[in-house]
């Protein structure tokens, strides 16, 4: 990302400022995939934009409404009907659908947040979240990769959110199924996908 970017989006530090937080935290993935399960800690819905949906199918060769469902935060419209904003990854026994044998099956594409957990970049800070890996050493490279991942996450999904906000204001008309604005359309799907 380069500083017009960076001063586009408000963001008051940079990739080497974020390295230097997760280095000074320090992080080693231990391969529990306790992220990856429902365990009452987290966020466990993994939201999910177009761009990573399509690379998901193209990996699994599985379809959209077998990746995702609408993402779970709903509003009711007033003149009928409901929407909601984007995607989350499907569930399965407690945890993601991709979970396999506690090993990600889709790490090759998996999300950005999955990618980036347990950071996150929330407009002028580092939000950090539970994960037993927390605390142990992390190199310079391994830290450079996470901060150069969490500026791209940030970057697009900045992005994404502009777009849905644009999609939303032009005041559809809303039918009787559920409406999902994501960063491509309003695309409508079934109430019972929930
Ligand atoms: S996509 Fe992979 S890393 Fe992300 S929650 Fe699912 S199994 Fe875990």
């Amino acid at each position: 990302m380069n500083p017009s970017e960076n001063e586009l989006l408000g963001i008051k530090f940079t990739t080497e400022f974020i390295c230097n937080e997760v280095q000074k935290i320090g992080f080693s993935c231990k391969g529990c995939a306790d992220c990856c399960r429902d365990n009452g800690n987290i966020e466990e819905t993994i939201f999910v934009g177009p761009e990573e949906i399509r690379d998901i199918a193209s990996f699994t060769k599985l379809e959209w409404d077998e990746i995702v469902t609408p993402f779970p935060e709903i509003i009711k419209i007033p003149e009928g009907g409901s929407v909601t904003f984007g995607w989350s990854l499907k569930r399965k026994d407690g945890a993601c659908l991709f979970l396999v044998e506690n090993r990600c099956s889709i790490y090759e594409v998996r999300p950005r947040i999955c990618a980036t957990y347990p950071f996150m970049i929330d407009e002028d800070h580092l939000v950090i979240f539970p994960c037993n890996g927390l605390t142990y050493p992390i190199e310079r490279n391994d830290a450079l990769e996470i901060s150069e991942r969490l500026m791209d996450r940030f970057y697009k999904e900045n992005k994404e959110d502009k777009k849905m906000q644009e999609y939303y204001l032009l005041k559809p008309v809303y039918s009787e199924k559920l409406c999902v604005i994501d960063s491509e359309g309003i695309k409508e799907r079934e109430l019972w996908l929930n």
